[in-house]
């Protein structure tokens, strides 16, 4: 019988390959529907998360809900959710080099068995792991890439938007923007026809770039092949941790 991503789960539930099993509370391997078209990734789970065992629940998880439930229609179970990171990195500091490799296996098994066609990633960390680009979430925010078959839409991390000016910020106008850009990826808007005639099949679909480096053809992701380093150039307004 073939691997589910509940069996995944229960192996992940005991994984000991990194030094961060010894301060968690517990793994938080993600949630919500396994066969979700939409994935998004943030970066690692927090204390609330580390406590409850649930990616994204406390003040940030709350406005991807919103937003979630805003601009796409969807509930946290419509979609499914998880980090790079399975297990709480002390004190919330960045993930490290070695963690990020002992975790990559189990992100690589959720997106091979979820196959989602849309996956979100939240902020500088996961955006700059998963499409492995230098550049920082203001400047590849904005625009969909193509990547081993799927689509990335890189976004703010909530938490960023929080720090940042909250609902009030231009961040959290973008943030939607992204959100509705998930939503016609999804299902790209057709133009209404005139009355009697059908709806034209030939509306353009928001367009999809190239993620670098190009996407192999293959069911299954690729492990990549390195985190970015402190040393990348950030515009000013990246100097903050999570943009
Ligand atoms: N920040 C993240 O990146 N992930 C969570 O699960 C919570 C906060």
């Amino acid at each position: 019988m073939s691997r589910t991503l509940a069996d995944v789960a229960a192996e992940a539930a005991g994984c000991t390959k990194c030094r961060l099993a010894q301060g968690r509370t517990q793994v938080v391997f993600g949630v919500g529907n396994p066969t979700a078209d939409v994935l998004f990734i943030g970066e690692a789970p927090g204390f609330h998360e580390d406590k409850q065992g649930e990616p994204f629940v406390g003040a940030a998880g709350q406005l991807l809900t919103k937003v979630l439930g805003d601009v796409l229609g969807l509930e946290r179970a419509d979609v499914y959710i998880c980090n790079i990171l399975k297990c709480r990195p002390p004190g919330n500091r960045d993930p490290q080099e070695d963690e990020i490799g002992s975790c990559t296996p189990w992100l690589i098994e959720q997106v091979s068995l979820i196959q989602p066609h849309v996956i979100v990633t939240l902020g500088n960390f996961a955006t700059k792991f998963v499409l492995q680009t230098q550049q920082g979430i203001t400047r590849m925010r904005g625009r969909a890439y193509a990547w081993h078959g799927r689509t990335v839409i890189p976004t703010f991390h909530p938490a960023a938007i929080l720090h940042g000016g909250g609902e009030k910020s231009r961040q959290f106008a973008e943030l939607r923007e992204d959100f509705e850009l998930v939503r016609d990826t999804l299902a790209p808007p057709t133009k209404a026809a005139p009355a009697g005639e059908p709806a034209s099949t030939k509306e353009p679909v928001p367009s999809v770039e190239s993620a670098p480096p190009p996407a192999p053809a293959s069911p299954t992701i690729e492990e990549p092949v390195r985190v970015p380093d402190a040393e990348d150039e950030r515009a000013p307004e990246e100097q903050l941790e999570l943009f």
